[in-house]
């Protein structure tokens, strides 16, 4: 499932039954190996029939199985053993969503067959078989993920009891159906107005990847490496299909190279459901997606969110392999499905689009991420998964954010090949069947001959966020205490929480040619008292350039003190970004960073250093002062992220820390001051922008008419928003969202200062913009 519409998640919790907080594991004595299930759907009733048979291999003797079933009715249950049949009676247990069907006599070892005739509900809770309706009629869809295959059929519904999959259904004729594999056959009947779609077996597969959609879909084909892929989208939407189509043919391509295994079906079909509650869902073959997901159109769309519609496709197609035919072999593992496709989907849009500067979005991520964990309410990666509320509660920005951010550190510190082998390694051993989290740190320890295992043990089992403080770097090393970081100063960390976990430092390859930009801060007009303490000089020593090198990295063991360093003139202790810690530096390391940001770090690590200098202000071991020495170093910064995380502080500076309108009114003053020469510089969108040029234009027209509230930023904001709305073709679409906000922004009622300094407030767009709704 893809993270970023985490809503679905807590709708599925509350719609999920207070019964269903039962440990509910099914016995491990019967295993299925095969459905047949032909489905007929009956969307005006909101109701459906099923006849399916599944083939079961019974490892001892039984007179009951138990299975999982939950919302539907049964009109007869028989079993097939050895050659003799029998009609069982059924008996249901709600809390554990099981049923138990009982047999007048013992049921031989080996191999069995069950057959159930019944009835279930297509549901209006998106999940199960539901319904899914426009304005002009209603379709009939799946989400299974994570338990409910079982409301549409009698199941073995966890992930361990793969099996293969034959199914067909019966629909009006006029409607299509979308499943795993592709059709086989459709004919008319049996019954009068209808026709019988038949799919091909799928391969052993998990029940919370099964997915059977019916409606009047339509779609736009291609190919890629012979499979055959499909765009589907209710008639009206489908014209919007060509950018998802695009992303999947890359996609594709790029894994089949980058795993070294070649997609496992022969189709792969991408759909836009007009109601779904989560982002996307990777369904075997048969990916489902909310529909503004999947279907957008480029030329009126902002690059962020065609960025994010990328990603998301990318995720799930990255799923197919990650989950899908390698799968989690129970729910404690959430991170094994969720953190690889969050890594990976970086990776594959990267590799698209270098242009998007996706490192530098991910690092944004990242630190929003290690602020998550910096709570005292964050869980490690794997947790206990028992229940359906459980379970669902596993998918969160951990099992996402922070096993992908891992995942990351450990590639960094591998090398990628070398990563890349033990991932092949780890998906070859694996293939149609389950994993755990040590069968993967194995498997890398393994191809790698590095203490992989004792890294991801440390950063899996372990909750929170390693603080490393580094003393002064001298003769070729460093001394670092390690300890675990609150983002609340009240709450002092347990001494004994230690991490491993390999830092990597700046080397004399990765700062090279001497490039001083000094004078950065003499620019900084004085602040406003609050702002704390005294501007760090910029005593520039000559300055390096980055660029890229070999890595110079140590392994921090519980028991270490001191680590290895390289021999460089800029003292850095996080090259990329990509090591998941804050690092905090001695005031003359820090005001070195500080002088050498622009020259000395690459746009990863500028996002790196100031999220662990905010992080660190929020915690009281740094002060706002020192913070801002670091913005304004970063005024004229080119990357449009480097703008977004600054923006994010700067956002909470001006609505939390500022107690006063003279204080606000100050900051703004500053914010014009260090930030309209660069907005000035890049003039009006221009036919050659590139997506960063774009983003950052909008950037700091968003600074500057929130923050900075620049009288002509305003003015002109009002006149693109009208313009934007009245065409979306007429101006920049990222320009013209960025000018929505603003005049929106400027059309409310003034909020009150305690409304603007409320935690509802929150006026720098940082992955979603909250108006102020206190007037
Ligand atoms: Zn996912």
């Amino acid at each position: 499932m893809h993270k970023r519409f985490c809503a679905a998640t807590a709708l599925t919790l509350f719609l999920s039954f207070s019964l269903s907080t039962v440990a509910q594991r099914l016995p491990t004595t019967v295993a299925p190996t095969h459905y047949t299930l032909a489905l007929t759907p009956d969307l005006k009733a909101a109701t459906f029939s099923g006849v399916e048979s599944i083939d079961i291999n019974l490892k001892e003797p039984a007179n009951s199985i138990t299975l999982n079933a939950i919302e539907i009715t049964f009109q007869s249950v028989t079993i097939d053993s050895h050659g003799a049949e029998q009609t069982g009676t059924v008996s249901l247990d709600p809390g554990r969503q099981q049923a138990t069907f009982t047999f007048p006599n013992t049921i031989a070892e080996g191999r069995a067959t069950i057959k159930t005739r019944y009835t279930g509900i297509l549901n209006d809770q998106l999940r199960g078989f539901y319904l899914s309706k426009t304005a002009k009629r209603s379709y009939a869809v799946t989400q299974f993920e994570p338990t409910d295959a079982r409301r549409a059929f009698p199941s073995f519904d966890e992930p361990a009891m793969k099996a293969t999959f034959d199914i067909s259904l019966e629909i009006d004729a006029g409607d299509t159906a979308i499943s795993n594999s592709g059709m086989v056959s459709d004919k008319p009947g049996p019954d009068a107005g209808k026709h019988t779609l038949v799919f091909g077996t799928t391969p052993k597969m998990s029940t919370y990847l099964v997915a059977f959609l019916v409606g009047d879909f339509e779609c736009q084909t291609g190919e890629q490496d012979g499979v055959a892929l499909g765009v589907c989208a209710t008639p009206d939407k489908v014209v919007l299909a060509p950018f998802a189509l695009d992303v999947a043919k890359f996609a594709l391509h790029y894994y089949d190279t980058y795993f070294g295994i070649h997609f496992p079906l022969k189709k792969l079909d991408l759909i836009g459901i007009p109601d779904f509650a989560a982002g996307a869902m990777e369904n075997f073959g048969a990916i489902t997606f909310r529909e503004d997901v999947l279907l957008i159109d480029p030329k009126t769309t902002a690059v962020a969110s065609q960025t994010l519609a990328a990603v998301d496709i990318v995720h799930e197609i990255a799923h197919q392999w990650f989950g899908d035919l390698v799968t989690l072999a129970w729910w404690d593992n959430v991170w094994l499905n969720e953190g690889f496709a969050t890594w990976m989907e970086n990776k594959a849009v990267a590799a698209m689009h270098s242009e998007w500067e996706i490192p530098q979005m991910a690092a944004g991520e990242e630190d929003n991420t290690l602020n998550i964990d910096a709570q005292p309410t964050t869980r490690a990666i794997r947790a206990k998964a028992d229940t359906p509320d459980e379970i669902n509660q596993a998918f969160d920005e951990i099992a996402y954010g922070k096993a992908g951010d891992v995942l990351l550190m450990v590639e960094n510190y591998l090398g990628e090949e070398t990563f890349r082998k033990g991932v092949h390694a780890y998906l070859a051993a694996h293939e149609f069947s389950n994993a755990t989290a040590e069968d993967f740190w194995k498997a890398q320890t393994a191809t790698s001959h590095k203490p992989v295992d004792k890294i991801m043990e440390s950063m899996v089992a372990q909750p929170g966020v390693p603080i490393l403080a580094f003393g002064v770097p001298a003769d070729g090393k460093v001394s670092v205490t390690q300890q675990r970081f609150y983002l609340s100063p009240a709450i002092k960390p347990d001494a004994n929480q230690k991490w491993t976990l390999p830092v990597c430092f700046k080397n004399s390859a990765t700062v090279s040619s001497s490039d001083a930009t000094s004078g950065a801060l003499s620019n900084v007009p004085p602040r406003p008292g609050w702002f704390g303490a005294a501007i760090t000089g910029g005593s520039a020593s000559p300055v390096q350039r980055a660029s890229s090198g070999s890595l110079s990295c140590d392994l921090l063991t519980p028991g270490a003190n001191t680590l290895r360093i390289p021999a460089s003139s800029l003292f850095f202790a996080n090259v990329d970004g990509k090591g998941y810690y804050r690092s905090a530096y001695l005031p003359e390391q820090y005001a070195e960073l500080v002088a050498h940001v622009e020259s000395g770090l690459t746009p990863v690590e500028r996002i790196s250093l100031a999220g662990d200098e905010w992080a660190q202000v929020r915690a009281n071991k740094a002060n706002v002062g020192d913070y801002l020495n670091l913005v304004a170093a970063l005024r004229s910064d080119p990357s449009a992220q480097v703008l977004t995380e600054v923006s994010g502080g700067i956002g909470t500076i001006a609505y939390e820390v500022a107690s006063t309108e003279e204080e606000r009114d100050a900051l703004g003053a500053w914010i014009r001051h260090n930030f309209e020469p660069a907005y000035t510089k890049l003039g009006s969108p221009a036919a050659g922008d590139t997506h960063n040029t774009l983003q950052l234009r909008a950037g700091l027209f968003l600074l500057l008419g929130y923050i900075g509230n620049d009288d002509a930023i305003v003015a002109n904001a009002r006149k693109i928003a009208d313009q934007y709305l009245a065409d979306p073709h007429a101006v920049d679409a990222t320009l013209g969202a960025a000018a929505l906000g603003i005049a929106a922004e400027m059309a409310m009622p003034r909020c009150s200062t305690s409304c603007r300094q409320s935690t509802k407030h929150r006026p720098i767009p940082h992955g979603g913009r909250k108006h102020c709704n206190c007037s």
